[in-house]
């Protein structure tokens, strides 16, 4: 008997949602797909064009923001020039595979 487990990969996360529950979904071109079980989306790591968000500027300020907080379903983007300035930005929307979380310039 055999028991198929879904394998969780620990280093991906969902291009739409940021979730990291993506299962093994069978190969595409010989490439492994993966499905995310928070939103349904399937991908394949490596070969779809990030969804990365370009940096957004300050409303208050105009300077370039960076990353501040990278939570499951939204980002949160601090003002480059904080603390001289304290805006933050929420986005709700996921960032793609974006790695460096550049907390600190
Ligand atoms: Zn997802
Ligand atoms: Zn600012």
């Amino acid at each position: 008997m055999q028991t198929v487990e879904p394998i969780v990969e620990k280093n991906l996360t969902c291009p739409q949602c940021a979730s990291p529950a993506l299962y093994r979904f069978g190969f595409v071109r010989g490439l492994q797909r993966y499905i995310c079980l928070t939103c349904g989306r399937q991908c394949i790591p490596g070969h779809e064009r990030v969804i990365s968000l370009a940096r957004p500027t300050c409303t208050t300020c105009g300077a370039g923001m960076h990353l501040f907080k990278k939570m499951t379903d939204y980002t949160v983007f601090r003002c480059g020039r904080y603390p001289a300035c304290h805006t933050y930005l929420k986005v709700e929307e996921c960032p793609g595979a974006a790695t460096a979380p550049g907390l600190e310039d």
